[in-house]
């Protein structure tokens, strides 16, 4: 195309956005404005009650498909492909693919981070000695959610992955360590890395040190000469990634990796502690830049890495995650149909003035965040006669409303100061009635900005501070401010201080059911 398209000197950056329910390829300007996108929904396997699995190759498929879809995308605009200096990836995390080292074949779908297989798993792990030090080693609490369990249960129910530990060939990676293993091609080129922010929700990785940890692995009984770990390197690095091995971006460096809720909270421009941002996707995420060390925390919420981009460049995070959020809308769609789409449910929660009494405890992983309770199901509280489909639409999105009311309050008593306002985004965002909601129960103001692919942003910066599209943070100040919506509280303190108190009440209720 050379100088017949437009902008021979433009730059773009490239990020991959593997999410739970879908993956996406978006194509940015040095602005930070997004310029062509592709995304596919891929398949979720639930091949029993609380299992949740995903095709790892179908994931590679779906990534490949949203660059090449992407990339026509842009090209119809008349831009030119060749101006992507580099691609960021950020992705799911937690999530666990074991594969053959020497071939590259998945051993097993990937066992996705809802998943609760491990339930009895964990109860057994926490009576273990030393158990209760792993929160100061790593950062998180024993329970479902980080990969070592999914890792441990492989080794222990399916024979073809023992089977390659003891021939040690078993290569453990989350999805960010698949994609740019298989992205480079594989077993040839052999790039197999991870970055902190992924790699501290394994439990291998001490939080202090940003490297795995003998005592950590010692714990779990691996055995670290038969099992092949990614190499941990800076989430922002010019060289360590590799480059696209095929495709239309064949050869463009891959510069930026971050888990998707790190990311988000570059791409909020989180880079000051004290600042804070919110995702509502499937889960929700609460992520709190803590500074240049670790806090860890004592009140239920995780100790993790915000992101490394290099010495004097490495933040942490305190975080609060909420398993269900935007999950717990698409179940009303899917299961009961409610409304057509997710994007009606505020209109269906708007027929309505309030919850009429209705408290829905969303725990369909059991309760992350700050409760750490693995035994309790999804459970409605408050049904009468009166009891419409509009007060369960309304019940469900103030769920997440309140998982986020006490990740606050937590995060209050661990850092000793409150927040002064929340960033947010995410799918479930989109609903002004829940961040209106958001607002009243948390009361500060809630701003949402107007783009907000902030995930799939922060992969970009990631990446474009790598090969120099941006010289430093602070020339993305001024990113992605412009068309922001504030919504500040409506409602008086006392009353959010009474709902709060029935959801707490229908949290302790919801308590041992699957036990
Ligand atoms: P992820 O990156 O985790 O796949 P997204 O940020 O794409 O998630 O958000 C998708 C989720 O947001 C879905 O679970 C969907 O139900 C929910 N969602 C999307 N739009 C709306 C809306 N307007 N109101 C409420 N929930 C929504």
């Amino acid at each position: 195309m050379g100088d017949t398209t437009k902008g021979s000197h433009e730059t773009f950056v490239g990020s991959i956005d593997q999410g739970t329910t879908s993956t996406r390829f978006l194509i940015f300007k040095p602005d930070g404005e997004p310029i062509a996108s592709h995304q596919i929904e891929f398949k979720q396997i639930y091949p029993h009650p609380g299992w949740h699995e995903h095709d790892p190759l179908e994931i590679i498929e779906s990534v490949q498909q949203c660059i090449e879809g992407a990339v026509k995308d842009l090209e119809n605009q008349g831009h030119s492909a060749g101006n992507i200096k580099a691609v960021g990836i950020t992705n799911q995390r937690e999530t666990t693919v074991l594969w053959n080292h020497e071939t590259g074949e998945p051993l097993y779908n990937a066992i996705v981070w809802t998943d609760t297989r491990t339930a009895a798993l964990v109860r057994k792990l926490k009576q273990r000695l030393g158990a209760d030090r792993l929160p100061d080693l790593c950062g998180l609490p024993l329970s479902t959610y980080p990969s070592v369990g999914k890792l441990l249960w492989l080794l222990e129910n399916e024979p073809k992955v023992k089977e390659a530990y003891d021939k040690g060939i078993l290569a453990f990676g989350t999805i960010d360590a698949w994609l740019v293993y298989r992205l480079n091609g594989g077993p040839k080129k052999n790039v197999f890395v991870s970055d902190p922010t992924n790699a501290s929700r394994t439990m291998f990785m001490n939080l202090k040190t940003l490297n795995y940890d003998d005592q950590l692995i010692d714990f779990f009984r691996l055995d670290s000469s038969k099992i092949h770990l990614p190499k941990i390197t800076q989430s922002s690095h010019p060289t360590a990634y590799g480059s696209l091995e095929s495709g239309v971006l064949k050869g463009v460096p891959i510069t930026g990796c971050l888990g998707d809720q790190s990311a988000a909270l570059v791409g909020q421009k989180g880079f000051t502690p004290g600042l804070a941002k919110n995702t509502y996707g499937t889960g929700c995420f609460l992520l709190y830049n803590v500074g240049e060390k670790p806090v860890f925390s004592s009140h239920g919420l995780l100790g993790t890495v915000a992101y490394d981009f290099g010495e004097g460049k490495r933040m942490y995070a305190l975080e609060g995650s909420i398993a269900v959020a935007g999950s717990s809308v698409k179940f009303l769609v899917d299961n009961f149909g409610f409304v057509e789409s997710s994007s009606k449910i505020s209109q269906l929660a708007q027929t309505v003035d309030d919850n009429g009494g209705v408290v829905f405890v969303t725990a369909f992983s059991g309760l992350f965040a700050p409760y750490w309770i693995d035994d309790a199901m999804g459970t409605i509280y408050g049904i009468t006669a009166y009891t419409q489909r509009g007060h369960i639409a309304r019940a469900t999105l103030e769920a997440t409303c309140f998982q986020t009311q006490a990740i606050l309050a937590a995060m209050e008593k661990d850092s000793g100061h409150k927040l002064a306002e929340l960033a947010v985004d995410g799918g479930m965002s989109n609903s002004d009635l829940c961040m209106q909601t958001q607002s009243d129960l948390i009361q500060i103001p809630v701003i949402r900005p107007k783009m907000r692919e902030t995930t799939a942003l922060g992969a970009a910066i990631a990446a474009g501070l790598a090969v120099g599209v941006w010289e430093s943070i602070d020339e993305l100040k001024e990113i992605n401010l412009e068309g922001r919506t504030v919504f500040k509280p409506q409602m008086e303190e006392a009353k959010s201080k009474e709902m709060f108190g029935r959801w707490e009440k229908a949290v302790q209720m919801s308590r041992g059911w699957s036990s």
